[in-house]
């Protein structure tokens, strides 16, 4: 499928978004908007992410960077299709900058899509990139605190991924306090330990995944 884009779809984020979804949903794709402040570990979550799943699914990726292109090396390096949005300055991503790459992407050869948004629990909170779920990695170090002080993005994602629970005998995370919190907020979303460096609930995960999938291509 050959994507177009149109004056006002480049003018506009809502429509931006929906010619997004609307595209997403015509070819079935799966897409997943993941967002994080920076370094929580959400290239190194994608990176064992398309290892583990290149075999069974077509998987591309576009990152968010503020600037390089580093991230969507890591990316190819994992041996996945990447294209890298250098949004020079601005510190989230949105629908505009989405539809200007996707003529890169075949989608009809695209079974998941992972949009890893710019590290920043702020502003990538507002935007609708027309993906089918929104998900935010808060990793262990940074304190469970985060969940009530940024409380938009725990509000608009539906799984949080408390990643680095490797590191939970080291620092000072309340594993049952974040769960209230969240609650507290969100209490349709899902909260999910995992540790993309020891594996830890990595399959939850994956499974997530599988059945977010398997909902796209139910008519
Ligand atoms: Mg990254
Ligand atoms: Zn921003």
């Amino acid at each position: 499928m050959k994507v177009t884009l149109e004056k006002d779809v480049m003018e506009n984020n809502d429509r931006a978004a929906e010619f997004n979804r609307k595209l997403f949903q015509k070819t079935g794709t799966l897409v997943i908007n993941i967002m994080s402040s920076p370094g929580a570990g959400k290239t190194t979550i994608l990176e064992k992410t398309v290892r583990a799943l290149s075999g069974q699914y077509r998987i591309s990726v576009i990152e968010g960077d503020i600037a390089t292109e580093r991230d969507a090396d890591r990316i190819r390096s994992a041996g996945t299709r990447a294209v890298q949005i250098a949004t020079e300055g601005e510190c989230h991503l949105d629908p505009r900058m989405i539809a200007k790459v996707l003529p890169e992407i075949d989608l009809d050869e695209t079974d998941i899509l992972f949009i890893e948004n710019v590290g920043n629990l702020v502003c990538p909170s507002e935007f609708d990139l027309g993906q089918t779920h929104k998900v935010v990695v808060l990793s262990t170090p940074e304190g469970n605190d985060k969940i009530p002080k940024y409380p938009l993005m725990f509000h608009v994602t539906e799984l949080a991924l408390i990643n680095k629970t490797d590191l939970i005998p080291y620092v000072p995370f309340d594993l049952d306090q974040a769960r209230k919190d969240l609650q507290a907020i969100n209490p349709e979303s899902r909260l999910m330990p995992v540790s993309a460096r020891s594996g830890q609930g990595f399959d939850d995960w994956l499974n997530w995944i599988k059945e977010a999938r398997q909902a796209c291509l139910k008519p």
